[in-house]
């Protein structure tokens, strides 16, 4: 019967073959032994039961609170050529009564239902008149009272369940929690049931946190480069996602607020939005998102830090369900720990404790040093047996990257030091910097051994260091007054004993772009993004026509494939991921037609042929020859300074010189030496336009002196290897 399974897999639904775990429990549903799949988000729970149901004979009852899932399922069934249909409060009498004659005459092979339609008599009667193979459950934590989502109407499944002796029994979640897993069996009475656990790491996922310093800037800079893709935006409070909102708006971004000072009305309408790719972006809090099944959602922004890991791993959950790699970005501040635990100082007792354990267990992923995936897969009570991932933030460091602080530590503790552990970052970089503020000289902080040794880093940077020594715990901040105070492990930096290594700025939010093409697929790398933009604008047309969300058409995933693969006929769109038997007769002609068109008129290039020309050698070159040369086989700027023992400044001279006389450099390499934003470098380009590329002042005077010489050094060779020298 397995066999059936996977032709069903293939030639309905177009996949390949079957995710972990997918197979064995299809097997037991199939020996009609009862299951509980426990999977995380876009595991692929659905088909454990889908495929079954269309091999047995019988109807497969699906039990699901979620009224606006369950049409959702129904749709996507639908379009795969599956007679499915459902029954709830939702549908006109009409409608009701057409489905129900389409039950008694055998005509539908899934029926989903809510639990309080599955309770009424009338169900009850129409059941009792038709075969039932499977009994699923779906979301079957609503059972548990330990669940985030407790259902009182779950608890009479388990005696509903009695009146279909000859269905085999499947209960699906996504819960991770031993508890809850352990109720279900126990409520369902599912004693001998097999169990499937499927790993909780989410592998598409890119896990990043970044210290929140400007928040709108950051995330400016982080949507920048995701102008086509859909995400979500957390926020704390309501008011903050108004504003945010507001703000995004006023950038030009495609967004719509969501939380529960809305109308029901307003919400629908944003989320409908959202799901039909009118929009892009949903500002909102912790309130949106349950019944969300959008598999297209490539980025989850955490503007403030969430409360606990589960609600964190939820929500970040809903990125990227279709498998291809999607961002998670948390902005973490201090002051938002401590608002939480403000909230939590007003609980009491066991509620308290709870809440408290439940800030520890973030803090510690969020301080975390080494792959974020340990401590969040640790919480679910896996073991992470990888040291790396590859795929968050820590991972993707390189070790280059950390740099020693110690110096500057020390200068810095010591500072503290002298002024008496009574004051903030703010002060101790002011005296750091031989600042003349009233403040300090009415300190008499002017006349510290420490004033003024710190001139060469800007107060930015000595902010970022005390961040960076408040991580590490070699300073503390005072959790009433916010001064900040020396800790034991502070002692060693001061005698030399120990060092203080890592990473000053960890501000940035855009830079993940370089991590997505190093861990995916040449799929998501190389599809033909015009194509793509083409057969997405006709997939939207259709879903319109119809009513549909586009995803339902195909998911990103089938018309990535389709731009990258390039296929002209009906064999080759088989071949397709996603396209099964029902959807290629629907479809496929629309689509190859544009296909079709866009290799003609493009004389679509294989990928191979294109090899960098290398430079011509010479006989005798001068210094900046060599160092162009080098640059143009892949060389970095650093790799250039070290190797010709100088600076890369200049290197970066040596590179523009190559530049005048008429060589051509590539400009991508030379931006990879900029730290900024695409956002921003876009500003500087727009600056050096209108001023002119040659000078550096008026640049940097036209920007506000918001771009230091450096990296305007670095743009300008990079603007002018492109606009021509
Ligand atoms: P869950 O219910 O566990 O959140 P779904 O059943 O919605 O996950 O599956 C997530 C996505 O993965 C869906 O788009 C589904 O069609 C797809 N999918 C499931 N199984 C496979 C498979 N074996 N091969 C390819 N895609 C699959
Ligand atoms: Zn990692």
């Amino acid at each position: 019967m397995i066999q059936k399974a996977k032709e069903i897999l293939k030639e309905t639904f177009g996949y390949d073959s079957f995710r972990p775990l997918q197979e064995d429990a299809i097997s037991n549903v199939l020996n009609k032994k009862d299951s509980l799949v426990i999977m995380p988000t876009g595991g692929g729970k659905s088909l454990i039961y889908q495929i079954p149901a269309l091999i047995f004979d019988g109807l497969t009852i699906v039990v699901s609170p979620l009224i606006s899932l369950m049409k959702d399922q129904v749709e996507q069934l639908e379009q795969f050529g599956v007679p499915a249909l459902f029954l709830n409060s939702t549908l006109t009498p009409e409608q009701y009564r057409e489905n129900v004659n389409r039950l008694r005459s055998g005509r539908a092979k899934l029926l989903y239902l809510a639990p309080e339609t599955l309770m009424m008599d009338s169900t009850q009667n129409l059941l009792s008149t038709l075969t039932v193979d499977c009994f699923t459950i779906d979301e079957a934590h609503c059972i548990s009272e330990w669940g985030h989502d407790f259902r009182p109407e779950y608890r009479m499944l388990a005696k509903v369940r009695k009146n279909f002796p000859e269905a085999v029994c499947l209960a699906l979640t996504a819960t991770a929690t031993p508890r809850v897993r352990d109720d279900i069996q126990q409520i369902l009475e599912m004693k001998d049931s097999a169990r499937f656990v499927a790993s909780f790491d989410r592998k598409n996922l890119l896990l990043k946190v970044a210290d929140k310093e400007k928040p709108l800037e950051q995330i400016l800079d982080f949507l920048y480069t995701r102008k086509s893709q859909s995400g979500i935006i957390y926020c704390f409070s309501r008011r903050q996602v108004d504003e945010l909102y507001a703000d995004l708006k006023h950038y030009g971004h495609s967004a719509r607020p969501y939380h529960a000072g809305l109308s029901e009305q307003d919400r629908t309408r944003n989320q409908d939005a959202f799901i039909r790719d009118d929009i892009r972006i949903i500002v909102a809090t912790v309130a949106f998102g349950m019944g969300i099944n959008k598999p297209d959602v490539r980025f989850v922004i955490h503007h403030d830090m969430p409360q606990n890991i589960e609600s964190y791993y939820q929500q970040i959950g809903r990125a990227g369900r279709d498998g291809l790699k999607s961002d998670c970005l948390l902005l973490y501040s201090y002051s938002d720990k401590q608002k939480i635990q403000y909230f939590i100082n007003q609980k009491e007792g066991s509620e308290k404790e709870v809440a408290e354990k439940h800030l520890k267990a973030i803090i510690h992923y969020l301080e975390y040093n080494e792959c974020r995936r340990k401590p969040l897969m640790e919480y679910f009570g896996e073991t992470y047996e990888k040291t790396e991932c590859g795929l968050c933030d820590n991972c993707l460091r390189q070790t280059g990257d950390l740099q020693d602080y110690t110096v500057q530590a020390q200068m810095f503790l010591s500072c503290i030091a002298r002024t008496e552990e009574m004051f903030g970052a703010h002060h101790i970089a002011d005296v750091l910097r031989g600042s003349s503020a009233k403040k300090i000289l009415e300190k008499g902080h002017d006349k510290l051994s420490t004033y003024g040794i710190g001139k060469d880093w800007t107060k930015n940077q000595w902010i970022q260091l005390s961040r960076l020594l408040i991580r590490k715990g070699y300073v503390k901040k005072d959790p009433q007054y916010g001064s900040l105070l020396l800790t034991d492990e502070s002692a060693a930096i001061l005698k030399g004993d120990d060092v203080v290594l890592g990473i000053l700025d960890r501000t940035q939010t855009a830079a993940t772009d370089e991590a997505r093409t190093r861990t995916s697929s040449d799929v998501e790398n190389k599809y033909n993004e015009i194509l793509f933009e083409k057969l997405r604008v006709k997939r939207k047309e259709m879903a319109d026509k119809q009513g549909l969300p586009p995803y339902v058409i195909f998911p990103d995933t089938t018309l990535m494939e389709m731009a990258y693969y390039f296929p002209e006929n009906e064999t080759g769109l088989m071949g397709i991921y996603g396209v099964g038997n029902t959807k290629l007769k629907k479809y496929g002609d629309s689509f190859l037609k544009i296909i079709k068109e866009f290799v003609h008129e493009n004389e679509v290039q294989s990928r191979s042929t294109v090899v960098k020309q290398k430079a011509k050698k010479t006989a005798s070159k001068q210094k900046y020859e060599l160092i162009g040369e080098e640059f143009e086989t892949g060389k970095s700027i650093d790799h250039l300074a070290e190797q010709f023992g100088v600076k890369p400044v200049t290197i970066l001279s040596n590179l523009k010189k190559y530049l005048d006389e008429g060589n051509a450099l590539d400009s991508a390499a030379i931006l990879a030496a900029s730290e900024l934003s695409a956002r921003k470098v876009d500003e500087v380009y727009a600056s050096m336009k209108k001023v002119g590329p040659e000078l550096l002042k008026p640049i940097y005077e036209d920007l506000n002196k918001t771009v230091d010489y450096n990296e305007l050094r670095v743009l300008q060779l990079a603007y002018l290897a492109e606009n021509g020298a």
